[in-house]
């Protein structure tokens, strides 16, 4: 069993001042593989003060200077690159395709941010005004568990890019994975204080990042529920923020779209991570003429699906995270069954065929009912919710009917159509005839109780800026 138990700060790997732990299982075998070491506010403080004392320094170096650090970084985390795969495969339990296309766009993220760099608007001038961008100083950045190394390259390559400095808790679930990832930053040499991480749990070292008054920027990733509570910490002290938080997209079929080739898609929306995604399509609103049939179609669909060993190529659905993770998925599926949602398949208790591990049975279900609390709140697990719709402007009421605002999908054999209703969606991102998009970093973020802000290539470094004017 592996031990981690110390913080990154100003350049060094320093041991936690705490006995306070907690064992990480493999959610394939449940067999113990680490043992976490929980940091103090004081080790918090130390982190917030070493990367407020180095932000003086780091951000009056050159942009040449800093692409060699992003370069530097990119070209460490290639040589690790399997390392990195393996290790989220193992702790996370997320299937290695999709693990090695996320690690693969991390890495690359460097690249990407280097290039904005090259060419990023930092001073615009006129004839009486001049206006600069500069770096927001400190950031907190605060993540969760679901894509961890995409979630620390999304924030570090960006604040680098600006010269600012920061201090990440991420998810205290990850934490091999995050050393390995350490263990990269440090052989790139990055100026100590730049980056430091500090190990432990959000209600003890996360608030005392949110409430310090050294700490510029938040960006945190996560629930809307502790989102909220970041919110109120971090207005004490007026920081910046992003909030990237929770969802509960809508995947609409429009009445003309090709089930037999849709549906395919509608499920690897709907279970994409295991359902451990924040995009998830997880409602599908189905023409009422069509319903009987889509049926059919995700019957057939979901028994081909394979579930198990996430290590193996073909697995397409592995287990949830954690214990707490599939308690909190079965409690849903209960709650589904209980306020007389259709169970068209799976259901309560483990995947058939396993006698270890947090695998929970796909599950669909058919509501009538938009109101039901399966409907309205973000499950996090392989649950999706079928909702049959009279006519479009049904269909867009259903869509836009929770407090959620992430993503939507949106299939039609006409992309006019589709392009229309997306119009009227209130998300961040709609993606129109596709579960996956190829767009290069675009904006990411959400409407409503789904975010605030856009992260995403360019638009992370905006997120990271103040705005200077000096006029003449
Ligand atoms: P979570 O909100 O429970 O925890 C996220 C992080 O916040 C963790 O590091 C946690 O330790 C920390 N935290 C908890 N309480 C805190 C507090 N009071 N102060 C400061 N930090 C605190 O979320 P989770 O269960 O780790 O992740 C799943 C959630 O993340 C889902 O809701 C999912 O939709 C969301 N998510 C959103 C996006 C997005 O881009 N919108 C991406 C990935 C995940």
């Amino acid at each position: 069993m592996k031990i981690i138990n110390h913080n990154y700060i100003n350049g060094e790997f320093i041991n936690i001042d705490s006995n306070e732990n907690l064992t990480l299982k493999n959610p394939t075998t449940e067999q113990e593989i680490a043992q976490i070491f929980l940091s103090t506010p004081s080790e918090m403080n130390q982190a917030i003060e070493c990367a407020s004392k180095t932000f003086e320094s780091f951000s009056q170096t050159s942009i040449d200077e800093r692409m060699e650090i992003l370069q530097r970084i990119h070209d460490e985390l290639i040589k690790h690159e399997e390392t990195l795969i393996d290790l989220a495969v193992l702790e996370f339990g997320a299937t290695i395709t999709t693990t090695r296309r996320r690690t693969k766009n991390a890495i690359n993220l460097f690249l990407v941010i280097k290039e904005e760099l090259k060419n990023y608007d930092f001073i615009k001038k006129d004839a009486y005004s001049l206006t600069r961008k500069e770096g927001v100083g400190v950031i907190g950045v605060i993540i969760p568990w679901n894509a961890n190394l995409a979630h620390l390259c999304s924030n570090i390559a960006p604040a680098i890019a600006l010269g600012c400095t920061l201090v990440i808790k991420p998810s205290e679930f990850n934490a091999l994975e995050t050393q390995a990832f350490l263990e990269c930053l440090h052989k790139a040499k990055i100026p100590k204080g730049v980056v430091n991480v500090i190990q432990g749990t959000g209600e003890i070292v996360g608030e005392v990042l949110t409430k310090h008054p050294l700490v510029n920027a938040i960006s945190f990733i996560g629930s809307t529920k502790t989102g909220k509570k970041i919110f109120e910490n971090c207005s004490k002290t007026i920081k910046r923020m992003t909030l990237e938080l929770g969802g509960k997209s809508p995947t609409i079929l429009l009445e003309d779209a090709n089930l037999q080739e849709v549906i395919p898609q509608v499920l690897s929306s709907a279970y994409s991570n295991s359902g451990q995604a924040c995009h998830a399509g997880s409602r599908l609103l189905v023409p009422k003429s069509k319903l009987q049939e889509v049926e059919n179609l995700l019957l057939q669909n979901i028994h081909k699906l394979k579930i198990g060993n996430p290590k193996q190529e073909e697995t397409q659905i592995g287990p949830m995270i954690n214990q707490t993770q599939f308690n909190t998925v079965q409690s849903y599926i209960k709650s589904g069954i209980e306020d007389g949602a259709k169970l068209l398949c799976g259901g309560l208790g483990r995947a058939e065929g396993f006698q270890k591990g947090y695998f929970v049975k796909p599950t669909v279900f058919i509501c009538t009912d938009e109101t039901l609390k399966i409907v309205q709140e973000e499950i996090f697990g392989p649950v999706l919710c079928v909702l049959p719709y009279e006519n479009e402007q049904e269909a867009l009421q259903i869509a836009n009917n929770t407090i959620f605002g992430l993503s939507a999908y949106v299939f039609s054999n006409d992309e006019t159509k589709a392009l229309a209703f997306a119009n009227h969606i209130r998300t961040g991102r709609v993606l129109i005839n596709t579960a996956t998009s190829k767009a290069k970093t675009p904006p990411f973020g959400g409407m409503k109780q789904s975010g605030l802000g856009r992260m995403g290539g360019k638009y992370s470094m905006d997120a990271f800026c103040e705005i200077k004017s000096i006029l003449f």
